[in-house]
């Protein structure tokens, strides 16, 4: 069917609206294809959905030619399996949670893996039904802390989740294999740059995991690559480490009046003059010579506060995102954390730390002031505090710092945490060579579970040898509306949308152009022959219409070809404008249906 613009349930608008930051989320609301409901939440208009649809469709021929089967689940849940796994609580005020008139709990599900892995305990009991792969293409909820940049971060979003059940740890690196091929065809069908990138677990547990980040500016995740093929989220690059040092010789850890010396530089300035070195120690002291000791408060999903010190070089940042992918395994419970610098409040209530001359301490059996061994204070340090390595800290007296405090000898630590930001540069922890870092948006996100939903849930089938086994998971998802919002993001010009072919609302935009009859009624046949051979075909025959809101409203739209009958028709032409590149061809109206199904089948 021709959809005719007269008809079409659409309004577009001039103004962008105004709590619109990024393009795509003007350019969707403008063109008409998406319009607010509440914040995070949005509702789709026919152009949308005939996007949205196509999105879908792509996905769905994917997963079934991995052998993956559809089904789908409720998006209101009980609480109980989300109890099962400790989701209920580690989850916080990340999801959406309702009472039933009995005030039975229920929520709205950000995620599926626990009534996935009910459903297959539910029916299946042996190897033998096994591997399997299911998925849905669903609503998801989130309470997400800043909805942003429109269907980019929704409160309400689509998310085709996956999840696939196998005997073994080979069957499950099959499954994900298979997902993550399947996923690299999809985003190359939507038209949709990705990269792949090394991630790390997080809420989700489990170990190996792959996101497949959207490269542009506004993205919120931040990324690394070597030119060698090194590529991972910043959460998760690991540090290339020094060596540990023979301490053996190295001089004994001395205690220096260092008056008004509360920041790095003041300490680094105070260091050169009180204790110069020579060049052969080592020359002039540098941020990167002390050890900058940081005082962070993390709150627990109990609600709990917990005081957490991390030593890092002190030329060097501390990345709270890092902090917090990365500190589960050094807390007492899992699940989602606040993390944020330490505040006066915390700082009185742990007098052992001197605000401006924080240190470690300085003995490994006997913390003087220090951290090490100390029950309430977790210390952390940075991958460079190799043993041995000699540092300039703070001696936990006011004034006061310690230097030539070597880790190892002098003090201990709780665990090694990656904290520190990622600097272009920084070397690829495979030795292909200097970082460089990027901006991106996570399109897709691929886990290996492993057996932590379903020993949680009892997952168990019968193997070959008759013994019961626990089922080992992957589990998968691609933002389908946040799918959307990339293309748009990532196709557009100062006009409006440009849609790749795969997922424009439509082939051809046919534009009658002028008030003619034989011109309205050249295009009427012109959509009508479109259409015959096979073409999605939107028509403007809006009567009333000056040219230029019409034009105006076909670039907005974006769809990929646009057809103008207009003034040349008197000569037997019609033009035929490339959306992308902008180039328009007088074409001859006979040829007009074949120009353009070629220019369609070309993509
Ligand atoms: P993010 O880091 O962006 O918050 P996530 O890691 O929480 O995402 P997953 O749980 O891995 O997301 O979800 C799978 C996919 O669902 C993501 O790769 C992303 O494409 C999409 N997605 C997640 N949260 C949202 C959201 N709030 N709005 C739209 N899409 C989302
Ligand atoms: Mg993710």
């Amino acid at each position: 069917m021709v959809v005719r613009l007269s008809q079409l349930f659409l309004r577009t608008l001039r103004e962008d609206p105004v709590d619109a930051e990024v393009a795509s989320h003007k350019l969707l609301v403008r063109a008409g294809y998406i319009r607010r409901a509440a914040p995070g939440i949005y509702t789709w208009l026919p152009l949308g959905l005939s996007v949205l649809r196509k999105v879908e469709r792509i996905i769905r021929e994917e997963m079934t030619a991995i052998g993956a089967q559809e089904v789908h689940f409720p998006a209101l849940l009980p609480k109980e399996p989300y109890e099962a796994t400790n989701r209920w609580t580690e989850y916080g005020d990340g999801i959406f949670r309702l009472k039933d008139r009995k005030q039975a709990d229920y929520l709205l599900a950000p995620t599926h893996e626990e009534v996935f892995t009910l459903l297959v305990k539910d029916l299946y009991s042996s190897y033998k039904d096994l591997p399997l792969s299911i998925y849905q293409i669903q609503n998801k909820y989130r309470d997400e802390a800043r909805p942003r940049a429109g269907l980019l971060r929704g409160r309400e979003f689509i998310m085709k989740d996956s999840y696939s059940f196998d005997v073994d740890d080979a069957g499950l690196d099959a499954s994900y294999a298979a997902h993550r091929a399947a996923y690299l065809k999809i985003f190359e069908r939507l038209g949709l740059e990705v990269i792949p990138v090394t991630a790390t677990a997080g809420a989700m547990g489990g170990s190996k995991s792959e996101e497949f980040l959207h490269p542009t500016e506004i993205g919120e995740d931040t990324f690394v690559r070597s030119a060698g093929g090194y590529a991972a989220n910043v959460e998760a690059v690991t540090t290339v480490a020094p060596e540990a040092i023979d301490f053996s010789n190295a001089p004994a850890a001395r205690v220096l009046d260092t008056p008004d010396t509360p920041t790095i530089e003041t300490l680094v300035a105070a260091s050169n003059e009180l204790a110069p070195r020579s060049e052969a120690e080592g020359g002039e002291w540098t941020a990167a010579d002390t050890l900058k000791n940081v005082v962070l408060a993390v709150t627990l999903p109990t609600g709990e506060r917990q005081i957490v010190v991390i030593g890092v070089p002190g030329d060097r940042a501390v990345d709270l995102k890092r902090v917090e992918a990365n500190i589960g395994a050094f807390l007492p419970v899992a699940g989602e954390i606040g993390l944020e610098a330490a505040n006066e409040e915390d700082l009185k209530k742990n007098p052992a730390l001197v605000k401006g001359y924080i240190g470690p301490g300085l003995s490994l059996d006997e913390p003087v002031l220090g951290l090490e061994g100390s029950s309430k204070l977790l210390f952390l340090v940075d991958p460079r505090i190799v043993s041995g390595s000699s540092w300039v800290t703070g001696a936990n007296l006011d004034g006061k710092h310690v230097f030539g405090l070597v880790a190892g000898r002098d003090f201990g630590w709780d665990g090694v945490i990656e904290a520190t930001e990622v600097r272009e540069g920084d070397l690829a922890p495979d030795g292909s060579g200097p970082l460089e870092l990027a901006r991106g948006i996570e399109m897709g996100h691929i886990f290996q579970l492993g057996r932590k939903y379903a020993e949680a849930l009892d997952l168990k089938v019968l193997d070959q040898n008759g013994k019961q086994v626990v089922v080992t998971m992957g589990s998968y998802g691609v933002g389908v509306t946040r799918a959307v919002a990339a293309l748009a993001e990532s196709n557009n010009d100062d006009r409006g949308l440009i849609w790749p072919r795969s997922v424009a609302p439509a082939d051809v935009h046919v534009v009658a152009v002028g008030r003619g009859e034989e011109i309205f009624a050249a295009a009427e046949k012109l959509s009508a022959e479109l259409e015959a051979a096979g073409l999605e075909v939107i028509y403007d025959d809006r009567p009333k219409v000056s040219p230029g809101v019409k034009f105006g409203d076909a670039e907005l739209l974006g769809v990929p070809t646009i057809l103008a009958v207009g003034k040349g028709l008197a000569n037997g032409v019609v033009e035929i404008k490339d959306r992308r590149s902008g180039e328009a061809e007088d074409v001859a109206v006979e040829k007009a249906v074949d120009y353009v199904v070629n220019a369609v089948r070309q993509k």
